[in-house]
Protein backbone atom coordinates (compact mmCIF):
# COMPACT_ATOMS: atom_id res chain seq x y z
CA UNK A 1 0.00 0.00 0.00
CA UNK A 2 1.43 3.03 -1.10
CA UNK A 3 2.11 5.73 1.40
CA UNK A 4 0.66 8.46 -0.41
CA UNK A 5 -1.57 7.07 -2.91
CA UNK A 6 -2.57 8.41 -6.47
CA UNK A 7 -5.51 9.52 -6.77
CA UNK A 8 -7.13 10.61 -9.60
CA UNK A 9 -6.87 14.53 -10.51
CA UNK A 10 -10.00 16.49 -10.16
CA UNK A 11 -8.67 18.23 -13.70
CA UNK A 12 -9.39 14.46 -15.51
CA UNK A 13 -12.68 13.67 -14.26
CA UNK A 14 -14.11 17.69 -15.54
CA UNK A 15 -12.46 17.29 -18.69
CA UNK A 16 -14.07 13.60 -19.25
CA UNK A 17 -17.41 15.36 -17.97
CA UNK A 18 -17.17 18.23 -20.05
CA UNK A 19 -16.18 15.62 -23.14
CA UNK A 20 -19.41 13.75 -22.58
CA UNK A 21 -21.60 16.50 -22.47
CA UNK A 22 -20.40 18.51 -24.86
CA UNK A 23 -18.58 21.50 -24.54
CA UNK A 24 -14.88 20.35 -25.61
CA UNK A 25 -13.08 21.57 -28.75
CA UNK A 26 -10.82 19.23 -31.18
CA UNK A 27 -7.68 20.41 -29.61
CA UNK A 28 -8.91 20.57 -26.01
CA UNK A 29 -10.23 16.90 -26.48
CA UNK A 30 -6.70 15.90 -27.96
CA UNK A 31 -5.27 17.81 -24.85
CA UNK A 32 -7.37 15.68 -22.49
CA UNK A 33 -6.89 12.19 -24.20
CA UNK A 34 -3.02 12.60 -24.08
CA UNK A 35 -3.22 13.84 -19.95
CA UNK A 36 -5.58 10.76 -19.85
CA UNK A 37 -3.64 8.85 -21.61
CA UNK A 38 -0.18 9.82 -19.29
CA UNK A 39 -2.45 9.22 -16.18
CA UNK A 40 -3.13 5.82 -17.16
CA UNK A 41 0.67 4.96 -17.87
CA UNK A 42 1.37 5.78 -14.21
CA UNK A 43 -1.74 3.71 -12.89
CA UNK A 44 -0.09 1.24 -14.84
CA UNK A 45 3.42 1.39 -13.49
CA UNK A 46 1.81 1.27 -9.83
CA UNK A 47 -0.22 -2.33 -10.53
CA UNK A 48 2.89 -3.81 -12.15
CA UNK A 49 5.51 -2.39 -10.17
CA UNK A 50 4.91 -0.35 -6.93
CA UNK A 51 1.69 -2.13 -5.48
CA UNK A 52 3.31 -5.57 -5.88
CA UNK A 53 6.69 -4.60 -3.93
CA UNK A 54 7.71 -6.65 -0.45
CA UNK A 55 10.59 -4.37 0.84
CA UNK A 56 11.21 -1.69 3.34
CA UNK A 57 10.33 1.39 0.95
CA UNK A 58 7.54 4.65 1.36
CA UNK A 59 6.06 5.13 -2.00
CA UNK A 60 4.94 8.40 -2.70
CA UNK A 61 2.89 8.90 -5.61
CA UNK A 62 2.39 12.08 -7.78
CA UNK A 63 4.48 14.63 -5.94
CA UNK A 64 4.47 18.22 -6.89
CA UNK A 65 6.37 20.89 -5.27
CA UNK A 66 7.66 24.89 -6.16
CA UNK A 67 10.82 25.35 -5.51
CA UNK A 68 12.53 28.73 -6.17
CA UNK A 69 9.78 29.48 -7.87
CA UNK A 70 9.74 26.40 -10.27
CA UNK A 71 7.26 23.92 -10.41
CA UNK A 72 8.41 20.00 -10.48
CA UNK A 73 6.32 17.24 -10.39
CA UNK A 74 7.70 13.36 -9.68
CA UNK A 75 4.81 10.70 -10.70
CA UNK A 76 6.02 7.67 -8.24
CA UNK A 77 9.03 8.31 -5.41
CA UNK A 78 10.26 5.52 -3.65
CA UNK A 79 11.92 6.40 -0.03
CA UNK A 80 14.70 3.52 0.80
CA UNK A 81 17.05 3.47 3.80
CA UNK A 82 19.73 3.69 1.25
CA UNK A 83 18.33 5.68 -1.63
CA UNK A 84 15.56 7.55 -3.00
CA UNK A 85 14.46 6.35 -6.47
CA UNK A 86 12.24 8.84 -9.01
CA UNK A 87 9.95 7.52 -11.63
CA UNK A 88 8.97 9.43 -14.23
CA UNK A 89 6.63 7.46 -16.63
CA UNK A 90 5.97 8.12 -19.94
CA UNK A 91 3.12 6.45 -21.87
CA UNK A 92 4.29 7.03 -25.72
CA UNK A 93 3.27 4.78 -28.60
CA UNK A 94 4.89 4.21 -31.92
CA UNK A 95 8.57 4.24 -32.83
CA UNK A 96 11.29 6.71 -31.72
CA UNK A 97 15.07 7.55 -31.60
CA UNK A 98 18.24 9.23 -30.74
CA UNK A 99 20.43 10.61 -32.14
CA UNK A 100 23.28 13.44 -31.10
CA UNK A 101 21.29 13.35 -27.57
CA UNK A 102 17.99 14.35 -29.45
CA UNK A 103 14.48 12.65 -28.92
CA UNK A 104 12.82 11.91 -32.41
CA UNK A 105 9.68 10.42 -32.98
CA UNK A 106 10.26 7.87 -36.30
CA UNK A 107 9.45 10.53 -38.71
CA UNK A 108 12.27 12.46 -38.07
CA UNK A 109 10.69 15.14 -35.92
CA UNK A 110 12.35 16.41 -32.68
CA UNK A 111 10.15 15.69 -29.68
CA UNK A 112 10.60 16.64 -26.31
CA UNK A 113 13.74 15.04 -24.72
CA UNK A 114 12.11 13.41 -21.68
CA UNK A 115 15.32 12.79 -20.31
CA UNK A 116 16.65 16.12 -19.95
CA UNK A 117 13.26 16.42 -18.60
CA UNK A 118 13.81 13.92 -15.63
CA UNK A 119 17.65 15.34 -14.99
CA UNK A 120 15.69 18.69 -14.20
CA UNK A 121 13.81 17.68 -11.80
CA UNK A 122 16.12 15.02 -10.20
CA UNK A 123 18.30 18.46 -9.64
CA UNK A 124 15.65 20.28 -8.13
CA UNK A 125 14.40 17.22 -5.84
CA UNK A 126 18.41 17.24 -4.50
CA UNK A 127 18.35 20.89 -3.91
CA UNK A 128 15.13 20.52 -2.16
CA UNK A 129 16.14 17.78 0.41
CA UNK A 130 19.06 19.71 0.99
CA UNK A 131 17.31 23.20 2.07
CA UNK A 132 15.62 20.47 4.29
CA UNK A 133 18.71 19.50 5.65
CA UNK A 134 17.98 15.92 4.39
CA UNK A 135 21.30 14.06 2.83
CA UNK A 136 20.32 11.67 0.92
CA UNK A 137 21.78 9.59 -2.42
CA UNK A 138 18.71 10.81 -5.38
CA UNK A 139 18.68 8.03 -8.49
CA UNK A 140 16.07 8.98 -11.05
CA UNK A 141 14.60 6.58 -13.81
CA UNK A 142 12.77 7.28 -17.07
CA UNK A 143 9.78 4.82 -17.74
CA UNK A 144 8.62 3.62 -20.86
CA UNK A 145 5.19 1.94 -19.70
CA UNK A 146 3.60 1.57 -22.89
CA UNK A 147 4.30 -2.18 -24.59
CA UNK A 148 3.99 -0.73 -28.12
CA UNK A 149 6.91 2.04 -27.52
CA UNK A 150 9.79 1.33 -29.63
CA UNK A 151 12.94 3.59 -28.94
CA UNK A 152 15.98 2.60 -31.41
CA UNK A 153 19.48 3.68 -30.91
CA UNK A 154 19.63 4.14 -27.03
CA UNK A 155 22.91 4.12 -25.30
CA UNK A 156 22.63 1.57 -23.08
CA UNK A 157 23.84 3.52 -20.22
CA UNK A 158 20.93 6.29 -20.20
CA UNK A 159 18.47 5.75 -17.03
CA UNK A 160 15.30 4.51 -19.29
CA UNK A 161 13.41 1.64 -18.23
CA UNK A 162 11.65 -0.45 -20.70
CA UNK A 163 8.35 -2.43 -20.01
CA UNK A 164 10.79 -5.79 -20.66
CA UNK A 165 12.42 -4.73 -17.63
CA UNK A 166 9.54 -4.29 -14.97
CA UNK A 167 9.38 -7.54 -13.94
CA UNK A 168 13.51 -7.07 -12.85
CA UNK A 169 12.64 -4.00 -11.45
CA UNK A 170 10.05 -4.94 -9.13
CA UNK A 171 12.59 -7.86 -8.49
CA UNK A 172 15.66 -5.32 -7.79
CA UNK A 173 13.80 -2.96 -5.52
CA UNK A 174 12.30 -5.84 -3.83
CA UNK A 175 15.54 -6.62 -2.40
CA UNK A 176 16.33 -3.21 -0.28
CA UNK A 177 14.94 -4.83 3.03
CA UNK A 178 17.24 -2.36 4.93
CA UNK A 179 14.24 -1.17 8.18
CA UNK A 180 13.76 2.71 7.75
CA UNK A 181 13.68 4.94 10.70
CA UNK A 182 11.65 7.88 11.91
CA UNK A 183 14.18 9.69 10.03
CA UNK A 184 12.34 8.67 6.29
CA UNK A 185 9.05 8.42 7.81
CA UNK A 186 9.75 12.40 8.83
CA UNK A 187 10.93 13.04 5.20
CA UNK A 188 8.27 11.27 3.67
CA UNK A 189 6.03 13.44 5.86
CA UNK A 190 7.85 16.40 4.89
CA UNK A 191 7.26 15.54 1.34
CA UNK A 192 3.64 15.23 1.26
CA UNK A 193 3.40 18.09 3.23
CA UNK A 194 4.60 20.53 0.59
CA UNK A 195 2.62 18.99 -2.43
CA UNK A 196 1.21 21.31 -3.59
CA UNK A 197 -2.84 20.51 -5.09
CA UNK A 198 -3.35 22.37 -8.11
CA UNK A 199 -6.95 24.04 -8.43
CA UNK A 200 -8.67 22.19 -11.28
CA UNK A 201 -10.79 25.25 -12.28
CA UNK A 202 -7.58 26.96 -13.49
CA UNK A 203 -6.64 24.59 -15.99
CA UNK A 204 -9.71 23.43 -17.48
CA UNK A 205 -11.70 25.24 -20.36
CA UNK A 206 -14.44 28.01 -19.54
CA UNK A 207 -17.78 25.86 -19.27
CA UNK A 208 -21.49 27.27 -17.89
CA UNK A 209 -24.06 25.22 -16.83
CA UNK A 210 -26.81 26.00 -19.78
CA UNK A 211 -23.62 24.12 -22.33
CA UNK A 212 -23.63 20.94 -20.87
CA UNK A 213 -26.02 18.45 -22.06
CA UNK A 214 -27.95 17.47 -18.99
CA UNK A 215 -28.77 13.45 -18.75
CA UNK A 216 -27.44 10.64 -16.82
CA UNK A 217 -24.25 9.35 -18.11
CA UNK A 218 -23.10 5.44 -17.66
CA UNK A 219 -20.23 5.32 -15.52
CA UNK A 220 -17.97 3.03 -17.86
CA UNK A 221 -18.59 4.15 -21.46
CA UNK A 222 -20.06 7.83 -21.07
CA UNK A 223 -23.20 7.17 -22.91
CA UNK A 224 -26.63 8.67 -22.49
CA UNK A 225 -28.03 5.72 -23.03
CA UNK A 226 -29.32 4.77 -19.54
CA UNK A 227 -32.73 3.51 -18.44
CA UNK A 228 -34.50 2.73 -15.37
CA UNK A 229 -35.47 -0.48 -14.79
CA UNK A 230 -36.58 -2.21 -12.09
CA UNK A 231 -35.18 0.11 -9.80
CA UNK A 232 -31.54 0.36 -11.65
CA UNK A 233 -30.07 2.59 -14.11
CA UNK A 234 -29.32 0.00 -17.31
CA UNK A 235 -26.71 1.20 -20.02
CA UNK A 236 -27.94 0.26 -23.18
CA UNK A 237 -24.76 0.66 -24.64
CA UNK A 238 -22.47 -1.54 -22.41
CA UNK A 239 -24.64 -3.08 -20.36
CA UNK A 240 -23.25 -1.66 -16.89
CA UNK A 241 -26.16 -1.70 -14.30
CA UNK A 242 -26.04 0.51 -10.86
CA UNK A 243 -28.79 0.91 -8.24
CA UNK A 244 -30.47 4.41 -9.19
CA UNK A 245 -29.37 5.30 -5.25
CA UNK A 246 -25.83 5.38 -6.75
CA UNK A 247 -26.71 6.77 -9.89
CA UNK A 248 -28.53 9.54 -8.60
CA UNK A 249 -25.13 9.97 -5.75
CA UNK A 250 -22.77 10.13 -8.66
CA UNK A 251 -24.92 13.09 -10.48
CA UNK A 252 -25.12 15.27 -7.48
CA UNK A 253 -20.98 14.26 -7.16
CA UNK A 254 -20.95 14.97 -10.73
CA UNK A 255 -22.54 18.66 -10.33
CA UNK A 256 -20.48 19.52 -7.26
CA UNK A 257 -17.45 18.80 -8.95
CA UNK A 258 -18.28 21.03 -12.17
CA UNK A 259 -20.11 23.85 -10.33
CA UNK A 260 -18.38 24.04 -6.71
CA UNK A 261 -20.24 27.11 -5.67
CA UNK A 262 -23.81 25.66 -6.99
CA UNK A 263 -26.72 24.98 -4.07
CA UNK A 264 -27.77 21.26 -4.21
CA UNK A 265 -31.56 20.85 -4.51
CA UNK A 266 -33.88 18.02 -5.59
CA UNK A 267 -35.17 20.34 -8.74
CA UNK A 268 -31.40 21.18 -9.85
CA UNK A 269 -30.71 17.44 -9.73
CA UNK A 270 -33.56 16.76 -11.32
CA UNK A 271 -32.53 18.50 -14.43
CA UNK A 272 -29.21 17.74 -14.26
CA UNK A 273 -30.54 14.13 -14.59
CA UNK A 274 -32.16 15.73 -17.47
CA UNK A 275 -35.85 14.24 -15.86
CA UNK A 276 -34.66 10.44 -15.95
CA UNK A 277 -35.71 9.74 -12.39
CA UNK A 278 -38.88 11.04 -10.80
CA UNK A 279 -38.24 14.21 -8.17
CA UNK A 280 -39.94 12.03 -5.74
CA UNK A 281 -37.02 9.56 -6.09
CA UNK A 282 -33.99 12.28 -6.25
CA UNK A 283 -35.68 14.17 -2.74
CA UNK A 284 -35.55 10.81 -1.01
CA UNK A 285 -31.33 10.17 -2.20
CA UNK A 286 -31.13 13.64 -1.34
CA UNK A 287 -32.42 13.19 2.27
CA UNK A 288 -30.89 10.13 2.76
CA UNK A 289 -27.28 10.85 1.84
CA UNK A 290 -27.11 14.57 2.71
CA UNK A 291 -27.58 17.00 5.31
CA UNK A 292 -30.90 19.63 4.91
CA UNK A 293 -30.39 23.24 5.53
CA UNK A 294 -32.72 25.68 5.61
CA UNK A 295 -36.47 25.26 5.34
CA UNK A 296 -39.75 25.24 2.98
CA UNK A 297 -39.29 26.20 -0.44
CA UNK A 298 -35.47 27.19 0.31
CA UNK A 299 -33.83 24.65 2.09
CA UNK A 300 -30.82 22.57 0.51
CA UNK A 301 -28.37 19.51 0.52
CA UNK A 302 -24.98 19.70 1.84
ZN1 LIG B 1 -22.31 2.25 -20.54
Amino acid sequence: MAYKPRVEPDFLKIMRLLNARGNLTEQERRYYENKQKGYDGEVMFDQLVTEQLRCEGLVLNDLLFKFNNTYFQIDTTIIFKETINLYDVKNFEGDYYYEGGKFFSINGEERKNPLLQLERCESYFRQLLHSLGYKCNVVSHLVHINPEFTLYQVPRNYPIIFPSQLNSLRKKLNNHQLKLGDYHKRLADKLISMHIIESPYEMVPAYSYEQLKKDMICDKCQSFSILVVDGKLVCHNCGHQVLIEFGILRCVEEFKLLFPKRKITTTVIYEWCGGAVSKKIIRQVLKKYFRTIGYGRWYYFE
